[in-house]
């Protein structure tokens, strides 16, 4: 029986999901050489502290946050950095061009990791901090530096810690497997960022399809009064956390507002599990659980791929593809980036490598508007996406903007049902992206103007003192001249 079974809009995809959930993660393989992207994360860039040449050790600091918003990067394995500068493919993701290279030397061997004190006995900024040395984003995909949420929940009034195992999203099956295998850390997690948090309870969300985790959840939850497991139902984009959020607890977020305002803080089941790695052992965030599925691949099944891989590599190790896939995708395919190339490596939010077929392919020829409104059913934001669309297309970003753009979240809903096939999340994406274009020309402009105001003022002072110490000059040479002066 579900508490709140209704959240507005969603759909029902196939989900893809038995054959990887069905089997064990497979343990990280070494391959010879590791590309680390230095944005990995929402916020700015990682700074290298390691040079071409040098020798780095696992879990080694190879770049440190760029800014408040940020996250480290520390290295996968151990070898040579090769090189640091661009990769020759950019990461579909987007994030980042720039990369530290390791040679990997095969010994894969630590470096010293600090031995942490009982978690419980350190101040909540103290083991906030611990995470944001440590490198954790956000794992479901939102790539959010985990520790600037939880400095920003220790400063808001948070009730409950809502962990998000609902992974909602067709073929990805890396919460399910995790959430089976090591539900026992999953829960220690959960209550270690309950305590930072000073929350007064844990809710770990599981959709109905995944029985097994649920089991295994709810036995690792025994014990510990103040952590709970609830079943939601399996709709999509169930796994977003305004959605989640409105499942559990009835409370919606606003538009354009954060979680913590309704006093709820979300956090992914992989987020929670590398939380728990870095209080407790001090383990930097290195490898991931990774989907490997589609009907390309020989072998669907989850693996822990070491950050910084390439596609190329964890593929292999999914048994290689049977034949040439229609489309490849970082990520699910309702949300996921489309692969350049299989040269790409993991970052830290990757959650699935797809390699589909073309009979897994929905029909691509776009046709007109009907106006039948099923996607604006179908919206879990209440918007009105054939209007976003148009005025999409039509460039007027501002209309889109009225009809709700900034609140889109990208979930292709409204896509994945219209009978016309019309690619509306990708005008969205167009349309997001020159907006974002656009603001930071403006940003640029106005810095520009700054500095042209800055200068001409500099420019009128210096002649300021220019002439005053002309006028001093003279008014000197003609008190000389008097003083000399017959009388
Ligand atoms: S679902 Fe497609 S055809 Fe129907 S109103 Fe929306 S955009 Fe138009
Ligand atoms: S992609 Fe945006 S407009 Fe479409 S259903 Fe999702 S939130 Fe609504």
């Amino acid at each position: 029986m579900f508490k709140f079974p209704r959240i507005r809009g969603g759909v029902h995809p196939d989900g893809h999901k038995d054959r990887s959930a069905a089997l064990t993660i497979v343990p990280a393989l070494l391959p010879p050489r590791l590309y680390l992207p230095l944005r990995q994360h929402a916020g700015a860039e990682a700074i290298p502290v390691v040079r071409v040449g040098d020798h780095v050790l696992k879990g080694q600091l190879i770049a440190e946050a760029g800014s408040d918003v940020s996250a480290p990067v520390h290295a996968s394995s151990s070898g040579m950095v090769s090189a640091i500068g661009p990769i020759g493919t950019p990461h579909p993701s987007g994030l980042s061009a720039n990369a530290i290279t390791i040679d990997c030397d095969g010994e894969d061997r630590w470096a010293d990791l600090e031995i942490p004190e009982d978690p419980y006995a350190l101040a909540p900024e103290v083991l906030a901090e611990r995470v944001a040395q440590a490198g954790v984003v956000g794992m479901g995909g939102a790539i959010f530096p985990a520790a600037v949420k939880l400095k920003q929940g220790v400063k808001h009034e948070i009730k409950t810690v809502l962990v998000n195992g609902s992974e909602c999203e067709p073929y990805l099956t890396t919460d399910d497997r995790l959430m089976r295998e090591r539900a026992e850390d999953i829960v220690d997690g959960a209550l270690l960022i309950r305590h930072i948090l000073r929350a007064y309870s844990v809710v770990v969300a599981i959709e109905d399809n995944k029985p097994e985790a649920i089991a295994a959840m709810r036995a690792a939850c025994e014990g510990h009064g103040s952590i709970e497991v609830e079943v939601v139902p399996a709709l999509y984009p169930m796994g977003s956390a305004k959605q989640l959020i409105q499942a559990i607890t009835g409370r919606e977020v606003p538009a354009g507002g954060r979680s913590t305002q309704v006093g709820v803080l979300v956090h992914n089941v992989g987020t929670v599990y590398a939380i728990q790695q870095a209080l407790r052992f001090g383990r930097p965030l290195i490898s991931r659980v990774v989907t490997v599925a589609g009907g390309c691949v020989n072998k669907p099944r989850n693996i822990e791929v070491l950050i910084g891989t390439p596609v190329r590599t964890v593929l292999e190790i999914g048994g290689g593809l049977n034949g040439q896939p229609a489309r490849l995708l970082l990520g699910g395919p309702m949300m996921g980036q489309a692969l350049p190339s299989l040269d790409v490596p993991v970052i830290k939010g990757t959650t699935g490598i797809l390699a589909l077929s073309a009979a897994e392919l929905p029909r691509d020829e776009a046709s007109a508007c009907i106006r039948c409104a099923r996607c604006v059913d179908a919206c879990p934001m209440g918007l009105m996406p054939l209007e976003m669309a148009a005025h999409a297309r039509a460039d007027d970003f501002d209309g889109a903007d009225d009809y709700g753009l900034k609140d889109c979240i990208l979930c292709g809903s409204c896509a994945y049902v219209c009978p016309s096939h019309i690619p509306l999340v990708q005008y969205f994406q167009y349309a997001m992206g020159e907006q974002d274009t656009r603001r930071r020309a403006a940003r640029k402009s106005d810095r520009v103007m700054a500095m042209m105001a800055a200068r001409a003022e500099r420019l009128r002072l210096e002649e300021e003192a220019r002439s005053a110490a002309k006028q001093q000059r003279r008014g000197k040479s003609a008190g000389r001249e008097s003083a000399g002066a017959p009388s």
